[in-house]
């Protein structure tokens, strides 16, 4: 654990009960949602990335260390491929082959685009237009 991680929990304590209780029923439902959207494309498949990948088990193989590394992180899923946070934390990814690393990408950033619409959702929030439209109207 680093000090990010200590300070949120920090944070999270000095909400009001109910908050906390939210907020941890809401980082319960992130995990998955952030495997299932932003990093879907590493779930485990027989077929590779890119249909015509000319290292299927090289590539395979750094998806699944990917997500396997993925399960013991913090909360992802917002992060963008073009910071550099992606490449950095997730050093697999050069051994993927351009193709692969191509796909990854595109559907890295359909995922989490899915994964912010789901994210108000997570906290029992409704839909960030219905949000925006409450915070317009008071
Ligand atoms: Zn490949």
């Amino acid at each position: 654990m680093d000090g990010k991680v200590d300070h949120k929990w920090q944070a999270l304590a000095r909400l009001p009960p109910t908050d906390q209780v939210t907020c941890l029923h809401g980082l319960v439902k992130i995990h998955p949602a952030q495997l299932n959207h932003t990093f879907e494309w590493t779930v485990h498949s027989k077929e590779p990335l890119y249909e015509t990948c000319p290292q299927p088990r090289t590539c395979q193989r750094a998806l699944l260390d990917i997500r396997a590394k993925l399960s013991l992180m913090d909360i992802v899923g917002l992060e963008t491929w073009g910071s550099g946070y992606i490449y950095q934390h997730f050093k697999e990814l050069q051994k993927l082959c351009k193709g692969c690393s191509r796909v990854a990408e595109n559907r890295f950033k359909k995922g989490r685009e899915t994964f912010w619409e789901l994210l108000p959702s997570c906290f029992g929030l409704p839909t960030w237009e219905e949000l925006e439209k409450e915070a317009g109207s008071s």
